[in-house]
């Protein structure tokens, strides 16, 4: 491995991603006098944060009343019982603090008359514990809160003392006796490997929508850092629940809002049959998100989708007055234009139920510290192993994430897992020499893949990967679909003997990128399929056709899952759990008790 030019960097953090997450750690850490690097695959305000539109949820009350207790109830709710209440009661707790803490950064918040921040209605947001009606409680900047929250962020982490290493990939953790001691990358620009030697390390790389053919999240969303833990021999938590929209634009994934069907827009099979009718007679194309995203799921898995694949559904708004349209949905004219190339005056939209976001992630405890189950021990600390944002699996989204609670998860864990390193962490201390061979395995792995010979290009993998994730572990699952699922997904990955790279460059060699991404999405779209299987109820996002109800007794428990099939092997996913935190952190709110969910 003498042929790769090794530069050694001696930090007390090094956080992995510059979304919402990762820069909120890094200024966490920076500010407290720790010696930090942020390393990043993309431009920080590249990363995916910046695509987020609706906004972030705070109970500041500007609109009408509210309480964090309310949206402590809601998340609760929204999650169907499997969020860790501690963890929720943190969140909710601290998310007004943390929108103020942001607005005077100064994120250009849109404004009340009164000079306020603006808050709008979002699903699932309700006053009064569920009983009262929706509260506005998503604060938003236009559409472009993401946007605006990833810019202020990126301006406010360059006024502290922390050091950006950008483009950079990072490949595989340092562990040594369970210890998780820096952090390996590659320098995409140069080829050099950079090899960090940290007291901690946190993971913010964000979620692994592209596991799927059709997705909202941008094409750097691979999981990589889900995948490293996994690599490391810890175990992932709660993957089978993946979040879909049910209007995302076929192929290209960009989102179509639900107000398009709110004018009136509705969706068709290969037969122009208006099927939401038989499946919601009353509310129709405009039933929740599950029930819609489900029912187009039904039709093209019994053959009724349309196109050369029978995989999409059409979204029509043709019938529609084209001044309307002009005046209510520009951006969504815009849009279906752009990226499915049609004039949706006079042709319909193809589209399908899309992934938006996942739930599941690297389990960690309200302070962003990295947990597994170890000698019979659910909570047991990784040390020097951190995890915040998407990647993350606190668990405050549990089941199913509500709208707008991602972008506040974001801030409220990042400032969090920065004080937690605060605590743990003296600046500078000394930290012993890594092992000779620290880099080895990291280094091993990307050279065979950068000589790989074998017989099938990355991209035919990838998409063989997408196209049974989409088919067979979608909104809608059954015991076939699954079984079936997780025989075709280790099937794919076996082929990952076999992939070929025909870049052997180490300037900016983007097969062999795209490849080591392909390697990490493949591990996690196994672990996903393995423990979609394995739960045998419906709860949130994971709606099982042969065992339709929520079964408390035996399934309010998070699955753990590890991985041991990588190198092309496929299988070897183990699978055990970790008990849900029935618990809150104060006696400032009670335990929220399992009803049945219905809105
Ligand atoms: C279209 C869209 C709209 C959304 N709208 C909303 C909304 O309105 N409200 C809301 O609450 N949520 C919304 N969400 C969800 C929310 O935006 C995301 O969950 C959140 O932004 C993820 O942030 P993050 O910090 O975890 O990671 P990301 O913003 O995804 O960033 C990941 C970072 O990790 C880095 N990285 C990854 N792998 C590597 C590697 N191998 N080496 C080095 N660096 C790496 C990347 O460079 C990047 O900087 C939306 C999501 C999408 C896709």
């Amino acid at each position: 491995m003498s042929a790769y030019k090794v530069i050694d960097h001696v930090y007390d953090v090094v956080v992995v991603g510059a979304g919402g997450s990762g820069l909120r750690a890094t200024m966490g850490a920076a500010e407290k006098g720790l010696k930090t690097a942020c390393v990043t695959k993309v431009f920080p305000t590249r990363s995916h944060t910046v695509a987020a539109q609706g906004g972030i949820a705070a109970s500041l009350g500007n609109m009408g009343p509210d309480h964090w207790t309310w949206h402590m109830y809601d998340t609760v709710k929204g999650s169907d019982w499997l969020g860790d209440q501690d963890a929720i009661e943190y969140l909710c707790r601290e998310a007004p603090a943390a929108v103020y803490e942001l607005e005077h950064a100064g994120l250009p918040f849109s404004r009340t008359d009164e000079g306020k921040i603006y808050q709008r209605a979002f699903g699932g947001m309700t006053q009064n514990m569920g009983e009262g009606p929706a509260a506005q409680r998503t604060c938003a900047a236009a559409d472009r809160t993401g946007h605006a929250m990833l810019h202020t962020l990126y301006q406010q982490s360059l006024k502290y003392d922390a050091d950006f290493f950008i483009e950079y990939f990072a490949l595989d953790l340092i562990m040594e006796d369970g210890v998780c001691r820096g952090l390996v990358a590659l320098n995409m620009d140069d080829g050099s490997i950079h090899r960090y030697r940290a007291q901690a390390v946190v993971l913010a790389t964000g979620g692994y929508g592209r596991c799927y053919f059709s997705a909202t999240s941008a094409h750097t969303c691979t999981g990589d850092g889900n995948a490293m833990v996994l690599r490391a021999g810890l175990p992932l938590q709660d993957m089978e629940f993946v979040q879909f929209h049910p209007t995302g634009i076929y192929g290209a994934g960009v989102l179509i809002t639900e107000g398009a069907r709110g004018e009136g827009g509705y969706l068709t099979n290969a037969s122009g049959e208006r099927f939401m009718e038989r499946y919601a007679p009353s509310a129709k194309d405009l039933a929740s998100r599950d029930v819609v995203s489900r029912s187009m799921a039904m039709e093209i898995r019994e053959g009724r989708g349309v196109g050369e694949h029978k995989d999409h559904i059409f979204l029509h708004l043709d019938h529609i007055d084209p001044k309307i349209l002009h005046e209510r949905l520009p951006g969504i004219s815009e849009t279906a234009k752009i990226f499915a190339g049609v004039d949706l005056t006079r042709q319909p939209i193809p589209v399908t139920p899309t992934v938006h976001y996942n739930m599941g992630g690297i389990p960690t405890n309200y302070h962003g510290e990295v947990v597994t189950l170890k000698d019979g021990e659910p909570d047991s600390v990784v040390p020097g192993l951190f995890a915040v944002g998407e990647a993350a699996c606190v668990s405050v989204h549990g089941a199913n994430r509500l709208g707008s609670n991602s972008l506040i998860d974001l801030v409220v864990f990042g400032r969090a897992a920065g004080l937690r390193l605060a605590e743990v962490i003296k600046p500078g201390a000394n930290q012993a020499q890594l092992g000779k061979d620290a880099a080895e395995l990291a280094l091993a792995r990307l050279d065979k893949f950068r000589h790989a010979e074998g017989s099938l290009p990355t991209a035919q993998i990838r998409e063989e990967m997408q196209r049974t994730m989409q088919a067979d572990c979608a909104v809608f699952r059954t015991e076939r679909t699954l079984a079936e699922g997780v025989e075709k997904i280790d099937a794919v990955y076996r082929k990952m003997a076999d992939v070929r790279v025909s870049d052997r460059s180490l300037i900016w060699n983007s097969d062999l990128v795209e490849t080591l991404e392909l390697d990490n999405m493949l591990g996690q779209a196994a672990v996903t399929m393995h423990c979609a299987a394995n739960r045998k109820e419906s709860r949130g996002a994971h709606m099982h056709e042969d065992f339709p109800n929520r079964d408390d007794k035996n399934w309010m428990k998070h699955t753990i899952a590890w991985f041991d099939g990588w190198g092309g092997k496929g299988g070897g996913v183990k699978i055990d759990y970790r008990p849900v935190h029935a618990y809150t952190l104060t006696d400032e709110i009670d335990y929220i008790k399992p009803k049945a969910r219905v809105y």
